[in-house]
This record gives C-alpha cells, sequence and structure tokens, in this order.
C-alpha cells in the first residue's frame, strides 16, 4: 500500500487551541425490534431505515472542537501561512501546526523516506535553527499578531513534519 505525504523540514509555528463543547448529529433507525436499531447510517439522504422501513431518528453525541477554526484563520491571513492536517497524527497537547506557504530559496535538499507514519517531530535544542525561527516570527509578524489573537500561546518551533495531502 502507498501514500501521499509532504515531509517539511523548518520552521512552524506551533499554536495552542482550547477546547469547547460541540455536537454531533447523527440518524440512526430507532426501532427496537430491528437489527439495525442504534447504528448510525452514512447515507444522510436517506431517511427511513433501509431494514424496517421506520424513519430514521436524530441522536446527538456530545463532542469537543477547537475553539479555534484554523482554516478561516487561514484566510484571515491570506494564506500566507497554512495549517497543516493534523488529523492523522496524534499530538499530546492540543496544537496547529502553521507553516510559511512560501517556497524556500535555495531549496532545502534532504532525503527522508517515512517508514512508520505521519509525524510532528520537534528536533530540540541541539538542532534548533534559531535564525530561522527568527525569520518566521519577523516575516509573518502581522499574521503572527492575528493568530495571537485566535489561540492561547503560538510558539516558534524548528522540526520535521510529515502529513498527508
Ligand atoms: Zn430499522
Amino acid at each position: 500500500m502507498s501514500f501521499d505525504y509532504h515531509v517539511y523540514l523548518g520552521p512552524y509555528l506551533e499554536c495552542e487551541y482550547t477546547l469547547i463543547p460541540d455536537q454531533n448529529v447523527k440518524w440512526a433507525c430507532g426501532n427496537k425490534r430491528c437489527v439495525k436499531q442504534g447504528l448510525v447510517t452514512r447515507n444522510k439522504e436517506a431517511n427511513f431505515c433501509p431494514v424496517c422501513g421506520k424513519l430514521l431518528a436524530k441522536q446527538i453525541e456530545v463532542i469537543e472542537k477547537p475553539n479555534v477554526d484554523s482554516w478561516e484563520v487561514r484566510e484571515e491571513i491570506d494564506e500566507v501561512l497554512t495549517p497543516i492536517p493534523l488529523e492523522y497524527i496524534e499530538l499530546d497537547s492540543p496544537y496547529h501546526i502553521w507553516i510559511p506557504n512560501v517556497t524556500r530559496d535555495p531549496p532545502r535538499r534532504f532525503y527522508y523516506d517515512p517508514r512508520t507514519d505521519y509525524c510532528v517531530e520537534p528536533l530540540g535544542r541541539a538542532n534548533f535553527h534559531l535564525s530561522e525561527v527568527v525569520w518566521l516570527a519577523e516575516t509573518f509578524m502581522k499574521e503572527m499578531k492575528i493568530l495571537k489573537k485566535h489561540y492561547k500561546e503560538c510558539l516558534g518551533q524548528w522540526g520535521l513534519l510529515i502529513y498527508p495531502y
């Protein structure tokens, strides 16, 4: 099996959000005598249970979601920074990761073949390229002000990111 991914090595922003309550609305058969009872339907267009024909019932699941919609913020800052999709990456803390939406000149040449999975890997003090983190903060000063309005904290980092298209 193959999968498509981006590999990014360089400065990025780690922006901490807070979790707020939200609801997930699902539709399922509510007929207690039906084999499909409680089974959530994937087809939102289907109003009736395919087995017993009863009208599907609404089920509300209470969930938590980030207080920041990164794709909305992306538009607010004219897409000069971009959030990477993190839904496949397990992070210990509630962060959105933002990278500069610019092409490096000259391009960074390196080879890395990820054999494990998608990741966000800060490379630690020894590999911390301070000048590049400073460049990020200076170049995107205006956008960082906007990000700081939405997030609890925005921290400059330097590391390896592997994420899906
Ligand atoms: Zn049914």
